[in-house]
């Protein structure tokens, strides 16, 4: 629920900026790895949104597979719970660059022209 607060007080903070009576279309990114689980996310945004700006808002949650970086071999995808993060094929320590954040990707406002 904080996550999806969070969110939509970011959304509402840009619909004020520009002078938007409402939102209609929301589009963010949730890392596999982040902690954010979209059918939660789906369930709490709306909850949330009805009697706001964004009450009739689309949201979309493109979930990001967790990608990592072996300094050997190079670019590989890791499964979740792979909690060793380590290369299956060279056994070396992997980086995570890809699938541990959450980002807001756009906010459509309707500036109601
Ligand atoms: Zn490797």
């Amino acid at each position: 629920m904080a996550i999806a607060q969070s969110v939509f007080d970011i959304a509402f903070g840009e619909a004020s900026k520009h002078g938007a009576a409402k939102i209609r279309k929301i589009k963010l990114s949730i890392g596999e790895f982040s902690g954010a689980v979209k059918d939660s996310l789906d369930f709490a945004f709306e909850v949330l949104k009805k009697d706001t700006p964004a009450s009739n808002a689309e949201i979309e949650i493109e979930v990001i597979k967790l990608k990592a970086v072996c300094g050997e071999c190079g670019e590989v995808e890791c499964r979740l719970g792979d909690l060793k993060l380590s290369c299956q094929i060279c056994g070396c320590e992997l980086n995570i660059i890809a699938g541990r954040d959450m980002t807001v990707d756009y906010i459509d406002l309707d500036e109601g022209e």
